[in-house]
């Protein structure tokens, strides 16, 4: 999917309104009465989350019944992604599919692309290339990468610098509000005293400190950039604060706002982004819409680090695997199952050793699968089936799925009941002699292939592997002609034959 542009995103954002206009009832935010993680009221989606405002586990209830709004930061384009970005988006790609797919939840999800920023502007230097071009490079790579390990594209992709007059305009609004001042130095930076103690969501949890470079006018070192002035020879935009560009927390807050207005249901992204990035968009939105609880759910993916590293994967430590790299020794299917078998909020390691372990929980399934196939068929001749402990199993199954993905999406526990199930599915297909025909229980493992084949499928694994099917070209000896391929294409016998012949050669 296409970033939209300004109005096509305008456009799509007034169809969404108009649509449905109780996405965003009345005109205020939820109200939350200690402004940190209030229940928020609306539609009852089934699902218990953990929720990072509240620290806890809630009720997940979203505002509409029509659709759950869903803004998940994107990647700064400046390099190859890597395994330790994959996790993050795998995982929560996984929990779009079970709230879709297991509790009929409708999404619309926004993803930014951060296309300017200081690492994009350092690394375009060095690869003597301009940052806007250097962006785009890598964005098409990280969507690629994304659609290789079968990630849904979001509902819209929006680039920071579409954005830049929205962004002005929403800043300007925080001034007005007064919570946010601009300094000589043609800096705007985020007035953290004046939101009390509604600031330090997250800082409890993850981190205590705000590292932003100091600059000699800030009123406080917890003040955070909105606005940065202009270096020379960087890319820049006029302001009425002068030449330059958007701080990195603005961009969220501003295109979150422009698209989904004063109410968000589900934020996500790393854990790392928890502090100082989501305290500072909450902050910067709720003095933007003057509002109690802008976002109601933050959920956050853990770390991805290699064995015997404590460290999360990532660039600056140099020590990450690319997807590219990874996708050419396993495939997307078996890192999905890796992802499936943690908790997605939990730190995860990745070694030679637990992707195997995935790669084999996969042939496991897949060789059930086969084998009650080939039972369906009749070419395994069994004991008599005990078709009660089978149907119970599977029932069993169905209801205990269901119950570990409504609990904050705990896919490692619905797997593991799969599992189960095959297990009890194996016990009883042991091939006996084959002279001897025992009465057969085909309906049983029917259901048990359809239940285990779908739950695969809803959340992203396919198990019908794409066949290859050979192609032979049969050509019509001509060097110096117009050559065609000559359809229909034959099929026969697991092979398409092509007719390649020359036009001039036919025609004489
Ligand atoms: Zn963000």
């Amino acid at each position: 999917m296409q970033c939209l542009s300004r109005a096509g995103w305008r456009l799509y954002s007034a169809l969404l309104h108009g649509r449905a206009g109780h996405i965003r009832p009345g005109n205020l935010c939820t109200s939350a009465a200690a402004g940190r993680g209030a229940t928020p009221s609306g539609h009852d989606t089934g699902i218990q989350v953990y929720n990072s405002l509240s620290r806890k586990k809630e009720e997940l209830r979203v505002h509409s019944a029509a659709a759950a709004t869903w803004y998940s930061c994107g990647p700064t384009v400046y390099d190859h992604a890597h395994l330790g970005h994959a996790c993050s988006y795998v995982r929560f790609d996984i929990i779009r599919r079970v709230m879709t797919q297991f509790f009929g939840i409708d999404i619309v999800m926004v993803m930014v692309i951060t296309d300017i920023d200081d690492k994009i502007i350092k690394r375009s230097k060095e690869l003597t290339m301009t940052p806007l071009s250097l962006a785009r490079a890598y964005e098409e790579e990280f969507k690629q990468d994304m659609m290789a390990l079968k990630v849904l594209p979001p509902t819209i992709y929006m680039r920071v610098t579409e954005h830049i007059p929205e962004i002005i305009s929403f800043i300007q609004k925080i001034i007005l509000n007064g919570h946010a001042y601009s300094t000589s130095q043609g800096n705007v930076y985020f007035d953290v005293q004046s939101i009390g103690k509604r600031y330090g969501k997250f800082t409890g949890t993850f981190s205590d400190i705000n590292t932003e470079p100091a600059d000699s006018n800030k009123r406080s070192p917890r003040d955070f950039a909105l606005w940065k002035s202009a270096k020379p020879e960087e890319p820049f935009w006029v302001s009425p604060w002068g030449k330059g560009r958007p701080g990195w927390h603005i961009e969220c807050s501003t295109l979150a706002s422009s698209v989904f207005g004063k109410q968000l249901d589900i934020h996500t992204g790393g854990i790392d982004l928890a502090f100082p990035h989501h305290e500072n968009e909450i902050a910067q939105c709720e003095a933007y819409h003057q509002c109690e609880q802008w976002g109601n759910y933050f959920l956050h993916s853990g770390h991805l680090h290699l064995k015997g590293n404590e460290e999360k994967m990532s660039k600056s430590l140099k020590n990450y695997i690319t997807v590219k790299e990874y996708l050419k020794s396993y495939s997307a299917e078996e890192f999905r199952m890796f992802c499936l078998r943690s908790k997605y909020k939990s730190a995860v390691e990745y070694s030679k050793d637990s992707i195997t372990e995935a790669r084999n929980t996969l042939k496991i399934i897949l060789s059930f699968i086969d084998d009650a196939k080939a039972y369906l068929k009749g070419q395994l001749n069994c004991q008599p089936i005990q078709e009660d402990i089978l149907w119970h199993s599977l029932n069993k199954t169905k209801v205990n799925v269901k119950a570990a993905l409504a609990d904050d999406f705990d896919t490692l526990r619905a797997v593991d009941a799969v599992m189960d199930l095959i297990h009890h599915g194996n016990r009883q297909l042991k091939t006996v002699s084959k002279e001897f025909q025992h009465a057969r229980s085909p309906l049983v493992y029917g259901a048990m292939v359809n239940y285990i084949e779908q739950f695969l499928e809803q959340l992203g694994i396919s198990v019908h592997q794409k066949q290859v099917i050979p192609i032979v070209i049969i050509q019509a000896p001509c060097s110096t002609h117009i050559w065609v391929s000559f359809p229909p294409y034959v099929y026969l016998s697991s092979t398409f034959y092509i007719l390649h012949v020359c036009l001039v050669c036919c025609i004489k």
